[in-house]
Formats: structure tokens, sequence, C-alpha cells
């Protein structure tokens, strides 16, 4: 049977250390230096106010520029980030990068924008999270209401992380739950959360077709989420009768592809001002 196991393993090794877990085993072992070199960037995707069709938030995305595998989007690493424990300082450099954007653009005369970013539930869970934020608003001068936490279900079920969540919310900071509709706590957990918008997810959104359909999950969760004064956005709108759609449905804000990609910091002041312009045209 030592045959037989020995056997097994050789079969294990073959097929399963692949090209991609190669890969991943060779990310890993980068982090550090990505985190040393300022590999690590930020891009960001405007949120549109539908009553008035300006654009009222952008949402961060990292991004890696990796020096052997070119850019990296999230969904290559932060699985990875998330088991390795790099999240957590990964996590910290966002909420850095953020905070400085938000000064520079300030300091280039654009009207401010609350930044959103994206926090791991690992991250929010630690005990020195709460002091690190606050540490890196007063860095970075930045008041804590330009910024915005989008956090997971996940992160409602963990004790700690809602702590930090009433601390965080009490300082200013304001708080967003992601990809709603994907999990399933549903409503019930948001009464222990102080959150203030709800992001419905694409998954959701893009039931919305050009059909006659009226998408009652859609619909529904927009007037549940107002009965709890919560801002609703809809994620992943692509198209423009889903926007249409869902300002009908009372939906407040949307967010993507068709009103904008995710872009470099430094094409955001150029992008407000045509997108505004041709608002005030349309
Ligand atoms: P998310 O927070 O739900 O972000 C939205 C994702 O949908 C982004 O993908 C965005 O580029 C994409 N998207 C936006 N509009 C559209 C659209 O109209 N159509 C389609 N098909 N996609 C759209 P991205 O940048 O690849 O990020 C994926 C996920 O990675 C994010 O989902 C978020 O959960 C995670 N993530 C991103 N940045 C961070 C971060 O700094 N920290 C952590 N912990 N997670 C992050
Ligand atoms: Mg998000
Ligand atoms: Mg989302
Ligand atoms: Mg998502």
């Amino acid at each position: 049977s030592a045959k037989q196991a020995g056997r097994g393993q050789y079969r294990f090794f073959d097929q399963s250390l692949n090209r991609k877990d190669v890969e991943s085993f060779l990310l890993e072992q980068s982090f550090a230096d990505g985190l040393g070199n300022r590999e690590f960037v930020l891009h960001y995707q405007p949120q549109v106010d539908l009553e008035t069709m300006r654009v009222t938030s952008v949402e961060a995305l990292v991004r890696w520029q990796h020096p052997e595998f070119g850019l990296l989007y999230p969904d290559r690493f932060i699985g990875l980030a998330e088991s390795s424990g790099f999240v957590i300082p990964l996590g910290l450099e966002v909420i850095r990068l953020a905070c400085e954007q938000v000064g520079q653009w300030r300091k280039a005369g654009l009207e401010p924008v609350p930044v959103a970013v994206n926090v791991s539930p690992h991250q929010l869970a630690r005990p020195e999270f709460p002091g690190q934020v606050a540490e890196i608003l007063e860095a970075c001068q930045v008041s804590p209401g330009m910024l915005e936490m989008e956090i997971t279900e996940t992160a409602m079920l963990d004790k700690q992380a809602v702590v930090h969540l009433h601390e965080l919310s009490k300082a200013g900071i304001r708080l967003a739950l992601d990809d709603f509709g994907t999990g399933y706590a549903g409503f019930a957990h948001l009464e222990a959360v102080p959150v203030d918008k709800l992001k419905i997810d694409r998954s959701l959104i893009s039931t919305i077709c050009n059909s006659h359909d009226d998408s009652p999950i859609v619909s529904s969760t927009i007037i549940l989420a107002k009965r709890m004064a919560l801002k609703v956005v809809a994620e992943g709108v692509e198209t423009r009768d889903q926007v249409v759609h869902l300002k009908v449905a009372g939906c407040d804000m949307v967010q993507g592809y068709h009103l904008g990609r995710p872009m470099p910091a430094e094409d955001l002041p150029g992008f407000l001002e045509h997108f505004h312009r041709l608002e005030s045209v349309a």
C-alpha cells in the first residue's frame, strides 16, 4: 500500500502542479517586493447619481503592475492575498494610495469626489485597523467623509469586524455593502451594521434586459433598501436600457461600463469634465 500511496503522490504532482499553480506560487513570492516597489496601483470607476447625472463618488480598484506578468487584475491575486494574509498590508496600501490621491486631486483644484475602497473581512477584523485608518486620514489631511468602505456580507458575520464598523462609521467614514444579492444574509444582518449604501451585484443587474421583464428581485431590493434609508447603487450597468429601468425603479446611483470604465487617476479630471459637459447639454 506504500507503493500505492507513492504512485498516488506522483499522480498528484503530475496533474496538479500545472502552469497556473506555478504562477500562483511565483505571485505569492513577489507580493512583498511588489509592495516595496510600489507596483500596486488604483484605477477609479465613477458612480453616477441618477437624479443629477453627476459623478458623486468613485470606486478605487486595485491593479498590480507586475514586472514579469504585466498588469494584473484582482481576480488573479486577491484570493491568494486573502489566503496568505498579504491582504492585510495590501489593503492598508490601498487605503493609503486612495487618500494620497484625494489629496492630490484637491491640490490640483478638482471638485472633491469621495473615494470608495474595498476592504477584506480579515483586514476589518484586525484590532489595529481603525487606528491605522485614522492615522492615514490624518497624514493625508483627508476628512473621513471623503472615504467610503465597501464591505461584504462575510464581514458582517465577524463580531470584531462589526465593532470596528461601528467605530469607523462614528468617525464619519461611510460604509457600503458590496455585491448584494450574491450571498445568504439578505436584509437580516443589515440591522446590526451601520451601512449607508447597498450595492446591487452585477449578476442581478444583468437580468434587466431590454424585454418588458420588470425584474422583480431588483425592484423589490430597491424598495426594501429605501425603507431602511439606504442609498442604492447598481453595479455592472452596461446599457442605456438598464439605466432607464433603474431610474424608474427608484435606484439612486449607477456604476458600470455604460457610464465609465475604471481608469488611471490621471484620466479622471478629463473624464469628469467631459461627462458633466455632455450631461448638461443632454
Ligand atoms: P467589486 O468591488 O464588486 O468591483 C466591481 C468589479 O466589476 C470591478 O472588477 C469592475 O472593474 C467590474 N465592473 C465594473 N463595471 C462593470 C460592467 O459594467 N461590466 C462588467 N462586466 N464588469 C464591471 P475588478 O476591478 O476586476 O475587481 C474585482 C473585485 O476585486 C472587486 O469587485 C473587489 O471585490 C475586488 N477588489 C478590487 N480592489 C480591491 C482591493 O483594493 N481590496 C480588496 N480586498 N478587494 C478588491
Ligand atoms: Mg466594490
Ligand atoms: Mg461589487
Ligand atoms: Mg463584484
